[in-house]
């Protein structure tokens, strides 16, 4: 029965002598779930008064911090000043009393609302709930860097862009079921709460608020990365995900002079060696059984349309296999600093010494090349014209007021 309602309503607004009229989107930014901390022990303070409770019993903390840990025998929660808190139930939650006040997590304060959970192996998981438009604040910086004006198009850009992946994320069928919507990493953003706030880079996200990025009227997948090295790639060529109409390689030339822009590995053959037999003992697929064995040769058997490495076939006296997509920066590693291999756009050299790569950009390529923004920014472009440029046939419209 209710799903007739709207149609009825459709009905009599069709009739309606007056003509529709464009409204500007109403409502407050969602709110969104990132994991800040875990571990068996995590420190809840404030610079400000702030309130600790388990929905049941609370503690108004004036001084000090709130410790919380957990073990075999339970969670304990205790306060430097005013005792503790017997036998508190999870989630927790913990909130500055003044609205603009920040709670301090592991010493790092943060806006919004902190909340404190058990993850599946037992640890305490922080989590920080916080309106979209505060989340940015933290993301924006950490993204791009703290900028000079001049470049203020590229934070808008940068403050769109991650405000598209965000909703995007929390747009998910059965998002709101997971535990948390956001890593505060690389693996989705970074996100360094309230310490990561620049003057500029607030200025952006206020100036930008709501504006997202959508394609045929549904929300983009907004990647972006580092350098692209000269040309972005398609979705497909670095991960295995189906083809994007709006996430379509394109050459850039905003990007050559990053510092990032070229790069090149040599590694000897005992090296490769060592990469090959930490990563196939890390993770053997299904039909690897006894990989690596002595390895041989590496050769670039296939290239996306953006030059980008698909396949590196490395034979071994155990035979032949195939490394695929984003799946080889996590072979060729360096063994030292342990930093994946900054991109898969490289050529390659074998001889009686090793393997010589030699590369441009850093990351996945995919979607806008954040190196290529700051060059559009200087060249005076628009941060509608910037993400235009990496994101084919998008509109940038306001999701919320
Ligand atoms: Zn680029």
């Amino acid at each position: 029965m209710r799903r007739f309602v709207p149609i009825l309503l459709l009905l009599l607004a069709g009739c309606a002598a007056a003509p529709p009229q464009r409204r500007e989107p109403r409502g407050a930014p969602p709110v969104v779930r990132v994991k800040i901390a875990a571990g068996d022990r995590v420190r809840i303070g404030g610079e400000e008064p702030f309130l600790v409770t388990d929905g049941i019993r609370g503690r108004e903390v004036r001084e000090g911090e709130c410790h919380l840990s957990v073990n075999s025998s339970g969670i304990r929660m205790t306060t430097e000043k005013g005792g503790d808190i017997r036998n508190p139930t999870l989630p927790i939650w913990a909130y500055a009393l003044a609205e603009t006040g920040k709670v301090l997590v592991n010493g790092k304060p943060y806006r919004g609302t902190v909340v404190i959970r058990q993850d599946s192996t037992g640890s305490l998981l922080a989590l920080n709930e916080v309106d979209l438009e505060s989340y940015l604040l933290g993301v924006v910086p950490a993204e791009i860097g703290t900028l000079d004006p001049g470049l203020f198009e590229a934070l808008k850009a940068q403050a769109i862009a991650a405000r598209t992946y965000a909703l995007k994320r929390l747009e998910e069928p059965g998002e709101r079921e997971k535990a948390y919507d956001l890593e505060s990493t690389v693996m989705d953003q970074v996100y360094l709460g309230a310490s990561g706030e620049t003057p500029l880079g607030n200025r952006s996200v206020r100036e930008t608020r709501g504006e997202v990025m959508r394609y045929r009227g549904q929300s983009v997948s907004a990647y972006y990365s580092s350098c692209c090295g000269g040309h972005t790639a398609d979705i497909e060529e670095s991960w295995d995900k189906p083809p994007e109409a709006y996430l379509k390689g394109t050459k850039d030339i905003f990007c050559r002079e990053a510092k990032n822009f070229s790069w090149s590995r040599a590694f000897s053959r005992d090296q490769v060696q060592m990469m090959l037999d930490a990563f196939f003992s890390d993770s053997l697929p299904p039909g690897w059984k006894g990989y690596p064995g002595r390895w041989k040769s590496l050769r670039v058997l296939k290239r996306g349309s953006s030059g980008r490495v698909l396949e590196l076939l490395v034979t071994t006296d155990f035979g032949k296999r195939v490394l695929s997509k984003g799946r080889i920066r996590w072979v060729l590693v360096d063994l030292v600093t342990k930093a994946i291999l900054p991109s898969t756009l490289f050529t390659l050299r074998m001889d009686e010494a090793g393997v010589t790569l030699s590369g441009n950009g850093n990351g996945h390529g995919v979607g806008m090349c954040q190196q290529g923004a700051l060059g559009m920014a200087r060249k005076g472009r628009k941060a509608v014209e910037i993400l235009k440029h990496y994101y084919r046939g998008i509109r940038v419209e306001r999701a919320y007021g």
